[in-house]
């Protein structure tokens, strides 16, 4: 349930979101192809666009939004419980919805450790499953605040293995990997916590990307010298143009992304715009049609 996103006061799911973005698209005249991208390759004065089918797409400019997916655990019970207990991210909206409940928070992102200590305000325990030790996943001040932190335990060298409950999340399955033994914990929320893999990987060689895999554009592409030696033009990347002049990014797949509807859908409005304006400029400067 999207709730912050301007407009719908009551909130509103992704997937109703989606579909109303796309029929008022439908209205604009906007054309769907529904494939996957694949590729993308200069050609001519513009660019080739390859579709997972292999047919192509020929533009002179293009917005990338392949946004990022979230990991997930790959559990068949705990993606079953999703909603009703289990909740997927990069941060925990609303930790005062836990109030007064045992919670379980797993994965070793940035964002693990101030979740913790920010649903531990509100719930009554909140154990920390890491995969690893807390020298790997968390920062020393962190670790020393959850320390502090009287109703936060951290399990080291474990993972969640399975979840149960009905019609919604009582409880988790938590392995010690080196001694194996398993144990389970009842609790009415588990958040996954482990990042998110940007929509990038079909630019690899192509886009310039940050060491996760977000695309780079504008002044982030400058300050990464490698990188700013490999953009081709007199002038500065423009803010959301990647390192391919007229190729742009918006949304959750860009480096420095804020993971918020609001924010891709402003990106992506002002991304169409600078395409324009790369377009218009191409043509001022006689640069005539694709080939
Ligand atoms: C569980 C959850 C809860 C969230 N709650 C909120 C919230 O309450 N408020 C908020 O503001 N934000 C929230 N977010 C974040 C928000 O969903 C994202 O910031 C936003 O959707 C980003 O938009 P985007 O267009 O960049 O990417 P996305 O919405 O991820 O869209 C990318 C699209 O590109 C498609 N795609 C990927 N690769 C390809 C390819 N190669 N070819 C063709 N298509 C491709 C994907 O299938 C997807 O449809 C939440 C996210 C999650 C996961």
């Amino acid at each position: 349930m999207i709730r912050n996103y301007p407009g719908f006061p009551d909130g509103i799911s992704g997937d109703e979101l989606a579909r109303r973005l796309s029929n008022q698209a439908t209205l604009f005249n906007a054309g769907f192809i529904i494939n996957r991208a694949a590729g993308l390759t200069p050609r001519g004065i513009g660019y080739s666009v390859r579709l997972a089918d292999g047919a192509e797409v020929i533009c002179r400019s293009a917005v990338i939004t392949t946004g990022a997916a979230i990991r997930r655990l790959g559990i068949h019970n705990v993606d079953r419980l999703a909603g009703k207990g289990v909740a997927y991210g990069t941060t925990v909206s609303e930790p005062e919805a836990l109030t007064g409940e045992d919670v379980v928070v797993v994965g070793a992102d940035p964002s693990t450790g101030p979740a913790a200590v920010a649903l531990a305000r509100h719930a009554r325990n909140v154990t920390v499953v890491l995969r690893g030790g807390t020298d790997v996943s968390l920062s020393a001040d962190l670790v020393k605040q959850i320390e502090r932190t009287r109703n936060i335990r951290v399990r080291v060298n474990s993972q969640v293995v399975d979840a149960y409950g009905e019609s919604r999340l009582e409880g988790v399955i938590v392995r010690h990997r080196v001694s194996g033994t398993t144990e389970a914990v009842g609790v009415h929320g588990l958040f996954v916590l482990m990042g998110a893999e940007p929509g990038s990987a079909w630019l690899k060689g192509t886009a310039e990307r940050d060491q996760d895999g977000y695309l780079l554009t504008g002044p982030d592409l400058e300050s990464h010298q490698a990188r700013a030696q490999a953009w081709p033009l007199d002038r500065a990347p423009l803010w959301l143009e990647t390192s391919l002049p007229g190729v742009f990014a918006a949304g959750d797949v860009r480096h420095g992304a804020e993971s918020q509807v609001s924010v891709a859908v402003h990106e992506g409005a002002i991304a169409i715009m600078l395409a324009h304006r790369y377009v218009r400029e191409q043509a001022a400067i006689g640069v005539g049609a694709i080939g």
